[in-house]
């Protein structure tokens, strides 16, 4: 089954950017996914192609107008559309790889790429906009974020990792970081990598992997340890 993205921009321009190369360029030209990128600005009516307003109330900046943007999203996905509908927000629930496995399975995702100080409200009730941060920390806009959620999903369908193991042992996936790696040289600047992983012995080797995956969870984020 083909993956289908269809993102709502004010630069098209930067779609599929990144994921034009590496596994997701590989995987856009075997047919895996598909992008759609579409402008915002072509479904302004007036002769400016205005997609923007001041806000009510007063205050910086302007903000994306419900009625465009409704209708940008009403072309790209119509009522019978089953695929979510992601607004990139950084008010939104923050990205997981949880998150992104059940993209990862969808029939595919439409994005809307915020940009200036954000949208209007009623636009995001009215169409049921799932708001989604990837951190917190404010992008100039949304499109970044639309690639890295992108980039997460895609390496996901089935196929387009090499190693189809490579995605299940990751970090984030058993609520563990991943545990260091090492390759040759066995030794480089003085230091050597740990003995367990040139013994030959499976199930020490995966022990110490859990191990140290444990410890560097505990260090790094013991916020993903709470409640295990
Ligand atoms: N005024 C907004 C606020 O304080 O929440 C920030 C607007 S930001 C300058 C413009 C756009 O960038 C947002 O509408 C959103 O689409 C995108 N964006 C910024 N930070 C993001 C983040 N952490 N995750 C996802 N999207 C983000």
């Amino acid at each position: 089954m083909t993956f289908r993205a269809s993102i709502l921009t004010l630069y098209p321009q930067m779609f599929p950017g990144p994921l034009g190369h590496a596994l997701a360029g590989q995987a856009l030209e075997r047919g895996d996914w598909t992008c759609e990128a579409r402008n915002i600005r072509d479904f302004a009516t007036d002769r400016h192609r205005s997609v923007d307003d001041t806000p009510y109330g007063g205050g910086a900046g302007m903000v994306l107008r419900a009625d465009v943007l409704a209708r940008a999203v009403d072309h790209v996905s119509p009522a019978d559309d089953a695929r979510p509908k992601l607004l990139m927000s950084p008010r939104g629930k923050p990205l997981t790889q949880e998150q992104v496995r059940q993209l990862a399975v969808a029939e595919g995702v439409v994005i809307i790429c915020g940009r200036f100080e954000g949208v209007d409200e009623r636009v995001i009730e009215a169409r049921n906009l799932q708001e989604v941060s990837i951190g917190d920390y404010v992008l100039a806009g949304g499109e970044v974020a639309a690639l890295v959620l992108l980039d997460a999903t895609i390496r996901l369908l089935p196929g387009v990792m090499g190693n189809e193991q490579s995605g299940s042992y990751e970090s984030f996936e058993a609520g563990l970081l991943e545990h260091p790696h090492y390759t040759r040289p066995a030794e480089w600047e003085g230091r050597s990598v740990p003995d367990v992983l040139t013994s030959g012995d499976h199930a020490k080797i995966e022990a110490w992997r859990r191990e140290q995956a444990e410890k560097l969870t505990h260090n790094r984020r013991p916020d993903l340890l709470e409640g295990k």
